[in-house]
């Protein structure tokens, strides 16, 4: 056995394994040291997903000549003043990165130290460090890295398709963009450009507003609640979406830890967590949250891409999370996204976008002196042949509320004017309409009062006059009389009852009148499957949940005009009550402008 000493371009090369992944992570810190460069803008140029050229220039403090010779060697770097490794204050600081890419690649830097007259550049190839020469840049630095892997055909092979790789790295810019809003940022490609963000100025707050919109889109803005919480020195402000505007893929989660964008499983399991009650199992929510913590309480020094973090007090930072969340939630009361009026709008429409009605009786050139084919209401004022009389009944009921034409200005969900379907209610607002899925709200409403009570410790139950005898198969009978004391904290008093079969002798108040039998097997079933591992809090809302959905309005049943009232009254006063207990939303709004929109009246 032959113990020898690697050449360094190896030891390079084996860093750079750990360091650069792909294009995308190459970028990456060549982006953070353009930002650590005190950048005010910075253009990321990339041909063939990365492969081809990664170029990256800022106008940042640039380095004078003796610095550029430093910086592609390894294990040099600025920014460790005292080698302190819990005092980081910028997001480079393992003075690698450089020397791996360069390792690995064509790298070409160009540079111009602030205040010096000229510039200077340096190419080093697959490891190889070239002459310095004085070259031409206004100011700042322009790296250029070209046939990345080229060195590595190994780790070529892993690249994944262009589409893919650019990908990664429109979001890692994107990422970055985010936490920097005061930063101008660029990235073009073969098609041109993919993002383009001036700087957003003023204060913090709003500037990251702006950004956050601007990368996430109007529609995070438009639905996100602040949220702004400190515990013990720790930090956390950002935006979370109300639950209805969920996703399927938890792609639109953004998190960052003192500037610094992380995928760390400690913090999107909080996320999580605080979302668990609203969101369907599969559903993600779209956040963008920063925690900001005491440097010494923060390891950024995990993992060599510098994408994961440890925190001294895990609880603690999971804690100030799920209770900042699940609070601005709270705030949000019965506030559900405007998206849903917008998917609601969109569905109205036949086609896609705005595709004019397609009327199967239009006469040749459409009706009325409107665009071709696209009716106006105007076209409908005179009654259509053959339909002046409705034959079958009408499907809806008016009803006659009690309260004054004007009262809908008082209410955010207006005043109940009809039930259809005896299912929805429809609800006259200040300036539009509320369609509500009376359902889904009242479960919504249940679940939140059985929560509350439970919290209080006062579910109140009544004595069933004679118990209600349910059979089921044995084992479901020892799971549920297994759990009797946790249920009877909710109102739900059971005993066994011979072999296969429970007795139920008490209920919660707040079911009187649900289908016992169903209810209880419903119960036993949600037991077996959330198992025993869930602690007993946890498992006693899922069972509150499947409760509130026994115990609430069903679709189908008809209800008076006091009664539709009191429901909106008590949405609107409920936290929670915009979506029901799997993100669906409880209710619709549609503004009068929505609806002239879809009359052609706009
Ligand atoms: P690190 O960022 O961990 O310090 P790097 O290898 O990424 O290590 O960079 C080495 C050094 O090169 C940095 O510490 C910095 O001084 C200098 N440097 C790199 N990129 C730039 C840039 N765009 N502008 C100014 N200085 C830079
Ligand atoms: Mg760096």
């Amino acid at each position: 056995m032959t113990i020898r000493v690697l050449p360094e371009t190896t030891i390079n090369r084996i860093a750079a394994g750990e360091v650069v992944e792909r294009p995308a992570s190459a970028l990456k810190e060549l982006v953070e040291n353009a930002i650590d460069a005190g950048a005010g803008r910075i253009d990321v140029t990339l041909a063939d997903g990365g492969r081809g050229l990664i170029a990256v220039t800022d106008d940042g403090c640039g380095m004078d000549a003796d610095e550029l010779a430093l910086a592609v060697e390894r294990h040099t770097t600025s920014k460790l003043t005292d080698d302190d490794l819990l005092n980081i204050t910028a997001l480079g600081f393992r003075g690698e990165a450089l020397t791996s890419i360069a390792s690995v690649s064509r790298l070409e830097i160009t540079s111009r130290a602030r205040g010096a007259d000229s510039a200077f550049a340096i190419l080093v190839e697959g490891g190889r460090v070239g002459e310095m020469h004085p070259a031409a840049l206004k100011s700042g630095t322009r790296v250029e890295v070209r046939d990345l892997f080229y060195a590595t055909p190994a780790r070529l092979k892993f690249l994944k398709t262009v589409r893919t790789e650019m990908n990664h790295a429109i979001d890692v810019v994107k990422r970055l963009a985010m936490a920097y809003p005061d930063i101008a940022f660029s990235l073009a490609d073969e098609t041109g450009f993919r993002i383009a963000l001036e700087a957003a100025h003023g204060d913090l707050l709003d500037a990251r507003l702006a950004r956050l919109s601007a990368v996430m889109g109007r529609e995070f803005a438009d639905n996100a609640l602040a949220v702004d919480a400190e515990r013990q020195g720790l930090w956390l402000t950002g935006y979370a979406g109300v639950p209805t505007l969920n996703k399927a893929y938890a792609r639109s989660q953004f998190l960052f830890v003192n500037g610094r964008p992380v995928r760390d499983p400690l913090l999107s399991g909080a996320v999580r967590g605080a979302y668990r009650d609203f969101l369907a199992r599969d559903r993600h929510p779209m956040v963008a949250l920063f925690v900001d913590a005491p440097r010494e309480t923060v390891d950024v020094n995990v993992h060599p891409m510098k994408s994961e973090v440890r925190f001294r007090d895990p609880g603690l930072v999971r804690g100030l999370i799920v209770g900042a969340l699940k609070y601005a939630l709270a705030e949000a009361g019965h506030r559900a996204s405007t998206t849903v009026a917008d998917a609601a709008l969109g569905a109205f429409r036949p086609g896609a976008g705005n595709v004019p009605y397609q009327h199967s009786g239009a006469p040749p050139g459409g009706y009325g002196q409107g665009r071709a084919g696209l009716a106006t209401a105007a076209d409908f004022y005179a009654p259509l042949p053959g339909t002046e009389a409705p034959s079958a009944p009408p499907q809806f009921s008016v009803v006659e509320s009690g309260v004054p034409p004007a009262a809908e200005k008082n209410y955010p969900l207006g005043v109940a004017r009809a039930q259809l379907h005896e299912t929805y209610i429809v609800a006259q607002t200040a300036d539009g309409i509320v369609i509500v899925d009376q359902h889904a709200a009242h479960e919504r409403l249940v679940y939140e009062r059985m929560k509350t009570a439970l919290a209080e410790g006062c579910v109140k139950s009544q004595g069933l006059l004679v118990p209600e005898v349910v059979e089921m198969d044995e084992a479901s009978c020892d799971r549920l009389v297994g759990r009797s004391e946790e249920l009877a904290r909710l109102g739900l008093v059971v005993e066994k009852f011979g072999t296969g079969a429970v007795a139920v002798r008490e209920i919660p108040v707040m079911l009187a009148g649900a289908d016992v039998k169903t209810l209880v097997r419903d119960l036993a079933d949600d037991i077996a499957e959330l198992g025993q591992g869930l602690a007993l809090n946890e498992h006693l809302d899922a069972v509150a949940a499947t409760m509130a959905c026994h115990g609430s309005v069903r679709a189908g049943r008809r209800l008076s005009g006091p009664e539709m009232d009191a429901l909106l009254r008590r949405m609107e006063t409920t936290p929670h009550s915009g979506q029901c207990n799997h993100g669906r939303p409880t209710y619709v709004e549609l503004s009068l402008a929505d609806i002239e929109k879809l009359f052609g009246r706009r």
